[in-house]
C-alpha cells in the first residue's frame, strides 16, 4: 500500500543539473498549508503520493512554485505521452472553449465525429467502432457489459464468466475492481461476483509456467467450463510489474477465445498512444483483440477515453442504451486529437521503442549490481523494476518505497508504488523525454538504490516492522 507521508520539511542536499534542481527542503516548508489543506478536505484514500505541489509541467518536467525541477518519470500516471503542457494541445483546447461549445451531452458534434473516426482510422481491423467515456474504469465497466451481452447472446445466460488476471489493475468501480486481481483492494465488497475469476499471468517470473497450457488447467481448477466464458481481459502488461505474457500464448489466447466464442479484451488504458514503442500495446502480441480499451495518454491531459470494438459487439446494445454525460466532451475531443496528431506526426511510438532501448539497457545493466533487483520488466518507455528480498522473488516494498522516496528527494519524479506488495519501482516518463535526461534520471536511481540498500540492510533486524 502507499504511504501517507510525514509533513515535516527535513533538510536534502541541493541538486542543480540542466534538468534536475532541488533548492528547498522537502516537503517545501512554504506548501506545507496547502498539503494541509488536502488533507483537511480530502478522504485519506487520497494520500499516498509523494508530496510534491505541481504547479507547471512542460515536456518531461515538472515545477513547483518554489524553484523546484524534477524530471518526470511518472507523466502523471501515464497520462502524458505526449509530453506535459505541449503548446498545440494547450492551443486546441483554447480554440474549442473559445468556439463557445463546452459539452453537448451525446447531441452529434463534428468534433467528436473527428475523433472517432480518427481512432477508427488508426486502429486495425476489426476495431472500427468507437464509444467515448471519461475513465478508464468506464471503459472496463462498458467491456463487461458488452461481453456478457455477447455472451449471452451466443450462448445463453450461462455464459458469462469474465476471465482476468492475478494482480492486475482495471479500475476502482464495483465490475473493474472484481476484474481486478488484487484481493486486498477487493475486501470491501460483500458479496464479490462469482462469475468474475482471475488466473495465474503468465509473466515467466511470477509464474513459473507461462505457457497456454497453464490457461486451460487453471480454467478447470476454477470449475470454469470453456462454453461459459463470456470474455478475457487483460491489461497488455501488467501495470503493477510492467510484465508482458509471451507472444505465442497470447496467439494462442486469441485462437481460444475465437474457438470459444469469448471476447479478447486489451486493457489498453496504460499501453495504448506509443506508450510500449508500437502505437497500440497489442502489436507486441502480433494479434487485435475484439475489443480495445484506452485513457490516460490519450488526450495527454484532459479526461477522456474509449472502448472501441468490433461493429457487431458494439451494435449489441440499442440506441440511448449506452451513454454517458461527458461521452466526448468537445474541449476533451480537442485536446484528444492535438496529443493523437503529436504522438502519430511525430512518431513518438518510435522515440519511446529508441529511448527506451536506452533505459532498458542501462536497467538490466544495475540489475546486475543490485541483487535487490530481482527483475526488470517492460518495453519501450515504460519499466517496472522489481524490488526484492536478495536470493528470493519476495517483493520488498519498503525498499521501492525507500528507492521512489529517494529520487523525488534528488530531482526524479515518481509515483509510489501500489499493487502487490508495492514491491515495484515503476518508470514511465513522457514519450518526448531526452536521451540526455533519461540516462541522468537513471543514474539518480542508481544512487537512489545504492543509498536504500545500505540503509535497508542497516536496519535489518526491524525490516520487518516497515512492512
Ligand atoms: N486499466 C488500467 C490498465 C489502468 O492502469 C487504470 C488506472 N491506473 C485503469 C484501468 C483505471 O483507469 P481510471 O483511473 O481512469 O478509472
Amino acid at each position: 500500500m502507499a504511504r501517507d507521508y510525514d509533513l515535516t520539511p527535513k533538510r536534502v542536499p541541493r541538486v542543480e543539473t540542466l534538468f534536475r534542481r532541488i533548492v528547498t527542503d522537502f516537503p517545501v516548508p512554504e506548501s506545507i498549508p496547502i498539503l494541509q489543506r488536502l488533507q483537511a478536505y480530502e478522504p485519506v484514500a487520497m494520500r499516498g503520493q509523494p508530496p510534491v505541489v505541481w504547479h507547471r509541467a512542460e515536456g518531461f518536467q515538472v515545477y513547483d512554485a518554489w524553484g523546484n525541477q524534477w524530471i518526470d518519470w511518472s507523466s502523471g500516471v501515464l497520462i502524458a505521452n505526449a509530453g506535459h503542457g505541449r503548446p498545440e494541445i494547450a492551443e486546441a483546447i483554447q480554440r474549442q472553449a473559445a468556439a463557445h461549445l463546452l459539452t453537448n451531452y451525446c447531441f452529434p458534434s463534428e468534433i467528436r465525429s473527428r475523433l472517432v473516426e480518427r481512432m477508427a482510422t488508426l486502429l486495425p481491423e476489426p476495431l472500427k467502432k468507437v464509444f467515448l467515456l471519461t475513465t478508464g474504469s468506464e471503459t472496463v465497466e462498458c467491456a463487461i457489459k458488452l461481453c456478457r451481452s455477447y455472451g449471452a447472446k451466443a450462448g445463453g445466460r450461462g455464459k458469462h464468466v469474465i476471465v482476468s488476471y492475478d494482480k492486475s489493475f482495471h479500475g476502482r468501480t464495483l465490475g473493474s475492481q472484481q476484474a481486478g486481481g488484487i484481493p486486498s483492494l477487493k475486501e470491501w465488497i460483500a458479496n464479490l461476483d462469482p462469475g468474475f475469476v482471475q488466473i495465474p499471468f503468465p509473466d515467466g517470473y511470477r509464474t513459473a509456467d507461462n505457457s497456454f497450457d497453464g490457461f486451460v488447467r487453471a480454467l478447470h481448477e476454477h470449475n470454469v467450463e470453456p462454453r461459459n466464458v463470456a470474455g478475457v481481459i487483460l491489461e497488455t502488461y501488467q501495470g503493477g510489474s510492467a510484465a508482458f505474457a509471451p507472444v505465442e500464448y497470447m496467439q494462442a489466447l486469441r485462437q481460444w477465445s475465437t474457438a470459444h466464442q469469448a471476447l479478447l479484451v486489451c486493457d489498453e488504458v496504460q499501453a495504448g498512444f506509443g506508450r510500449t514503442g508500437t502505437l497500440w500495446g497489442f502489436e507486441h502480441y502480433g494479434i487485435v483483440p475484439d475489443l480495445a480499451l484506452f485513457g490516460k495518454g490519450m488526450a495527454s491531459s484532459l479526461p477522456i477515453a474509449a472502448v472501441v470494438g468490433r461493429p457487431d459487439v458494439m451494435d449489441l446494445h440499442p440506441a440511448g442504451s449506452m451513454t454517458s454525460t461527458h461521452t466526448g466532451n468537445p474541449v476533451c475531443c480537442a485536446a484528444a486529437l492535438a496529443s493523437i496528431d503529436l504522438v502519430v506526426g511525430e512518431n513518438l511510438a518510435g522515440k519511446a521503442r529508441q529511448t527506451g532501448r536506452v533505459l532498458h539497457n542501462l536497467l538490466r545493466s544495475a540489475s546486475t549490481r543490485f541483487p535487490q533487483i530481482g527483475r526488470v520488466d517492460g518495453k519501450g518507455l515504460v519499466a517496472g523494476v522489481a524490488c526484492v528480498v536478495p536470493g528470493t522473488k519476495e517483493p520488498d516494498g519498503g525498499l521501492a518505497s525507500d528507492v521512489v522516496d529517494r529520487c523525488v528527494e534528488k530531482g526524479v519524479l515518481m509515483f509510489c508504488p501500489v499493487g502487490f506488495g508495492g514491491g515495484t519501482v515503476k518508470i514511465s516518463p513522457p514519450l518526448v523525454i531526452s536521451e540526455a535526461a533519461l540516462v541522468e534520471s537513471v543514474a539518480v536511481l542508481e544512487e537512489a538504490f545504492a543509498e536504500a540498500t545500505v540503509a535497508s540492510s542497516a536496519a535489518r533486524p526491524s525490516s520487518a516492522a516497515r512492512q
